[in-house]
Order: structure tokens, then C-alpha cells, then sequence
């Protein structure tokens, strides 16, 4: 046994004190990092607690959740202790909308993230009552010792998507309807725009035909052809597939899984060939709460809506129900204008054939007119001259009575004359017009003083006559116009002599002449009538006359675009106006 020097003893002791320095230096350091990562984790947790969006912390290895924060636990409705049980899968639906198994499609995301990338992708969760939501989620490994650990951070992304469509869908579609693009046009957008918020979903619009009960695609441009083709014509009715049962009761039909349901029993075929498993179909429903249609979301996977599907169908149904409507009412105002239009023309041309008749027997009367007034004149002549002649010769042969007699044949003979003349005179108005031309009503009324002269002078008539203008019109009509208003107003007058006064002046219409008397006028609710055809207010023996002068001067004036009238009261005398249009002469 070897015995150790005090020298070595010594060497030992040193060597123990510095190792026991050491390990004291150590241990010092220890304590330090140990509370560095307490540190660090207390702040790590600070972070998890206060951040807005759900983080999950998941060990890659076990597929378990390690720790989740507060807005996890809300956004899943399940408190921390429930979900740090869980791993992904159980917060996931079967499958993403594009149908890809939820499974498969998160192991890829992971191994992404493992090796390092950060991956961020749209993902449908589930939460405790069942509901499926799209999130935007975030994936990165973090440093965790020697487990793989990958911290994920999800956003909901339902109310963001509501916006989008809500401006941008919305806004595209009421554009369209404005611009007065075709209603398929108008569905197309809606359906892609509504597509595209949702990845994997597809949709229909289907347009209800009131009269058949039948619905027609209005668009699926998604849908594959022969799918649209074979659900084009669908009568509705109580469990035919989701849509028809919609339009035919006016109710949102969900059917998570189109191969188990019984409204879908006859079409599993033709959606297995389209690879569709679930659909959610809404009424599209007028104002008054008439079905127009229904909106449809399908997707590959058997499903349940998720609560911003069913938010979203029923804005898009809403939103097809303006196309439609806006449509319907398009048609029927085209419809209503093309009838409008139809019985425009047919009335037109019975207006027209109407107006030929018109012309053409207007034309035939005033032939018979003048020919019959033309024809009486000679055998009337004969009449009141004979007569004459044998009042003459024969007068003091003949009784007192025979004598009366014959005066009346002669004065019934004149009295035709002048009905004829006057008679024959109106029938030259249009029979016989003239072209117009410039006509000075002053040198006119030089001629009328001329042909009144006589009638003046027994009746000691005073006529006064403004300036006068110019007119475009017929001169010897309006020589005849004039005349005949003159001479009625020498005539219709007691015992003072007539006073007449001519004048004229500039109107917004045309030029007013007006002839004004002061004789013996007349009630003013004949003011009117005395413009008819033998319209006389007094008897022959007071004043004599035919009632055909005033017809005459409305004719006249009508004929040169103008009009007539009289204001006249009883003893006061009458003024009789008319207009003339101011026209050019080409
Ligand atoms: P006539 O003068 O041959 O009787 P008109 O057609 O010229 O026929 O006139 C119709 C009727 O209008 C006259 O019978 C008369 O009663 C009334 N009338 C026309 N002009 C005047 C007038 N200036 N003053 C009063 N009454 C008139």
C-alpha cells in the first residue's frame, strides 16, 4: 500500500478545490439559464395568450396538439385541456372541398413544414358543434430541443370572404344587370364569382319556367356538361334531388351525401359519373315570394354546410333573384312594347285606310255638290225668270190669290238660287283651291268695299279699317272671308247705321284679323253653333239669308291652317276673329 506524501495530499486538496470552484461556477451558470428559458417560455406563452389568431403548437411526431392559446379554444368551442388531447385530424372535416381526404392533404402541409418551408394554405376546420368554416392557416417549425415541433396559426376567413363578395360579386352583378347583358351572362358571373370565394365548390343557378314547372340551366359552368344537360328540363317536384325539391317547396334542401339521400335515389348514377357527393340548394325567391329558381353549391366529399356556405347561398340566391326579376320585367316591357308597337301599326293603317275612305267620299260629295248645285242653277233660272215673265204678262188676269201664288213660286225660286249659289261657293273651297301666295288684306279690302258698295250706301255704313298686314293664303278665299264677315255685319244691325272696324295684328299664332260690329249681337251660347250648316238665329223675314256664309269662312280659314270663332252678347254687338298662320312661301 503505497502511502501518499504530504505533497500529494496538498496537490489533491488543490485539485478538489478547483474542481469544487468549478463546479460552483457551473451550477451558477445553470441557475442562469434556467431562468433565461423560463423566461423565454413565460414570454412564449405571453405571446400564445395575447395573439389574435388561433395558435396551435403540434408535435409532428405524435400528431398531438402540445399546447393551443385562448382564441384556439374559442374559435373550436372546446376548452385547452379538450384540444391538447387532439391532434389536427379531429378538427378537420373527412375531406377538403376539393374533395382530397383532410388526412393526406395535412401530412403533405406538415412534411412541407418540416423541411423547413412555411406553408400558407385555405383550410376547412370543424369545431365542436359540428360546423365547417374556412381559415387560413400558417404553418413553422419551431426550435423545441430535439422534438419536432410546428406551431400552425389559423385565421377565419369567412367574414373576409363575405366582403369580398359582397363588393365585388355584388357590384359585378348589378353592373352587368345595368349594362343590359343577357340574364345567362349575369348568372355565369355570379356563379364564378361565388365559386371562386369557396375552392372546390361548384355551383348552379337553375331558372324556374312558371307556365311547366320545369327548370332550365341558367348556369354551371363548372358542372360538367352532360350533368347540366341531363338537370335541363327537371320538372319539380317533392324529392327531386335538391334543387327540385327547393323550387318546389320554396325551402333551403341540404343534402350532405347525394348517395345515401333518398331525394337523390334516382340520379346516383349520373352524380357518380360527376363525381359529386354533397349538395346545398337555396329558393330563389321574387319579392313576393315566388320561387324564380335555385342557387346550388355541390361538392366532391360528403359534407355538412358550413355557417359561411349557408350565409353566402342565401346572399347569392338573393342576388339571382334581382337578375331574374330584372329579366322577367325586361321581357315583359319588350313584350308589352312589341304589342304597343303591333296595335300602333294596325290602327295606323285603319287610320289610314280610314282616311283614304274619308278623302275619297269627301271627294265624291263635293262632286255631287257642285255638279248638283251646277245642275239646279239652270232649271232654277228658268223657274223664277218664267215666273217672272208670267207675272208680268198675265198679272191683272189672274185672282188676287193666283197672283200671291205665283209671287211665292218666284220668291222660293230666288231664294234657291242663292241656297245653290251659296251651296256652290263651299264646294269650290277645296274643289277649287288655288296655290297660296302673298296676299295684302289692304288691297283685299279695297275689293270687298268695291262689291259692298251698294249694301253700304242703303245702310249708310260706317267701315273703319286698321293697317293690314300681308298673309300667305288663297286671295280670292280670303277675298270671300272677309266679305262674308263684313256683309254680316251690315246686315245684322237695328235701325242706327252699322258701324264695322277691320284690324289686324302680330299673335304668337299667326296673324288675328278681326271684323267687330255694333249691331244687334248675339246670346253668347250661340257663339259656337252659328259656325253650322244653315244655322240661322232669326227668321228670314227680319234678316234674310241661306246659313251657309259662316260655314264658308270657317272652311276657308281652316283651309289655310287657321281658326275661327265669334265673342258675341245680346245688343252689343259681335267681334269675329280669326288666325292665319305666319308661313313661309317656297
Ligand atoms: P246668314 O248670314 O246667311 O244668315 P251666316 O252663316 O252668315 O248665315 O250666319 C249665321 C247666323 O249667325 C246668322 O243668321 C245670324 O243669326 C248670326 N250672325 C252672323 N253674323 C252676325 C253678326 N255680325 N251679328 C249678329 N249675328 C250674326
Amino acid at each position: 500500500m503505497s502511502v501518499k506524501t504530504e505533497v500529494q495530499l496538498q496537490e489533491e486538496v488543490e485539485q478538489l478545490r478547483t474542481r469544487v470552484a468549478e463546479l460552483e461556477v457551473t451550477e451558477s451558470q445553470l441557475e442562469e439559464a434556467r431562468s433565461r428559458q423560463q423566461e423565454a417560455e413565460q414570454r412564449l406563452r405571453t405571446l400564445l395568450d395575447y395573439a389574435p389568431e388561433a395558435i396551435v403548437m403540434l408535435d409532428a411526431e405524435t400528431g398531438r396538439f402540445i399546447d393551443v392559446n385562448p382564441s384556439a379554444e374559442k374559435l373550436f368551442g372546446m376548452p385547452r385541456k379538450a384540444l391538447v388531447e387532439m391532434g389536427p385530424f379531429e378538427l378537420s372535416p373527412q375531406s377538403q372541398p376539393d374533395g382530397v381526404p383532410s388526412g393526406s392533404a395535412a401530412a403533405k402541409r406538415v412534411g412541407e413544414a418540416l423541411s423547413g418551408k412555411t406553408p400558407v394554405f385555405e383550410w376547412w376546420h370543424i369545431n365542436a358543434s359540428g360546423e365547417q368554416f374556412p381559415c387560413e392557416v400558417r404553418l413553422v417549425k419551431m426550435p423545441w430541443g430535439d422534438r419536432n415541433v410546428i406551431r400552425g396559426s389559423i385565421t377565419e376567413i369567412s367574414d373576409q370572404k363575405q366582403l369580398e363578395l359582397c363588393e365585388q360579386g355584388r357590384s359585378q352583378v348589378l353592373e352587368r344587370i345595368a349594362r343590359g347583358e343577357s340574364l345567362d351572362e349575369v348568372l355565369h358571373v355570379l356563379v364564378k364569382t361565388i365559386e371562386s370565394l369557396f375552392p372546390g365548390m361548384l355551383c348552379s343557378v337553375l331558372v324556374l319556367d312558371p307556365e311547366t314547372g320545369c327548370l332550365r340551366t341558367g348556369a354551371g359552368p363548372s358542372l360538367p356538361a352532360f350533368y347540366n344537360a341531363a338537370v335541363n328540363g327537371l320538372k319539380i317536384g317533392p324529392g327531386v334531388g335538391s334543387c327540385g325539391t327547393a323550387a318546389f317547396t320554396g325551402e333551403r334542401v341540404i343534402v350532405a351525401d347525394l348517395m345515401t339521400h333518398p331525394y337523390w335515389a334516382s340520379f346516383v348514377s349520373i352524380v357518380e359519373k360527376a363525381k359529386l357527393r354533397a349538395c346545398w340548394s337555396e329558393p330563389i325567391l321574387s319579392l313576393n315570394g315566388k320561387v324564380l329558381g335555385t342557387f346550388a353549391m355541390y361538392f366532391r366529399a360528403p359534407r355538412q354546410p358550413a355557417r359561411a356556405e349557408l350565409e353566402i347561398i342565401g346572399i347569392a340566391a338573393q342576388l339571382a333573384s334581382v337578375a331574374i326579376e330584372h329579366d322577367v320585367n325586361k321581357q315583359m316591357l319588350q313584350g308589352l312594347n312589341e304589342s304597343l308597337e303591333r296595335r300602333v301599326t294596325t290602327r295606323t293603317k285603319d287610320l289610314a285606310t280610314a282616311n283614304t275612305e274619308l278623302e275619297r267620299s269627301n271627294d265624291e260629295l263635293q262632286q255631287f255638290a257642285y255638279v248638283a248645285s251646277h245642275d239646279l242653277q239652270e232649271p232654277l233660272r228658268m223657274v223664277t225668270s218664267f215666273g217672272t215673265l208670267l207675272r208680268e204678262e198675265l198679272s191683272d188676269q189672274l185672282s188676287q190669290d193666283a197672283n200671291e201664288w205665283l209671287g211665292f213660286v218666284i220668291e222660293g225660286g230666288s231664294r234657291m238660287q242663292a241656297l245653290v249659289n251659296d251651296l256652290l261657293d263651299y264646294s269650290r273651297i277645296d274643289g277649287q283651291a288655288r296655290p297660296f301666295q302673298s296676299v295684302d288684306l289692304n288691297s283685299v279690302l279695297d275689293e270687298v268695299m268695291v262689291s259692298l258698295r251698294p249694301s253700304i250706301d242703303d245702310t249708310r255704313s260706317v267701315i273703319t279699317v286698321d293697317q293690314l298686314p300681308n298673309v300667305v293664303g288663297d286671295r280670292p278665299q280670303i277675298v270671300q272671308l272677309l266679305q262674308n264677315l263684313i256683309s254680316n255685319g251690315i246686315k245684322f244691325h237695328e235701325k242706327q247705321p252699322p258701324q264695322i272696324r277691320i284690324s289686324g295684328e302680330q299673335t304668337d299664332d299667326g296673324w288675328l284679323i278681326s271684323v267687330t260690329d255694333q249691331g244687334i249681337g248675339m246670346a253668347e251660347e250661340y257663339s259656337e253653333c252659328i259656325f253650322d250648316f244653315f244655322k240661322r238665329l232669326h227668321g228670314r223675314d227680319r234678316f234674310p239669308g241661306t246659313g251657309i256664309g259662316l260655314p264658308i269662312c270657317k272652311r276657308i280659314v281652316e283651309r289655310h291652317g287657321g281658326r275661327i270663332w265669334a265673342e258675341s252678347s245680346l245688343n252689343h254687338g259681335s267681334t269675329f276673329s280669326f288666325i292665319l298662320p305666319i308661313r313661309d312661301l317656297h
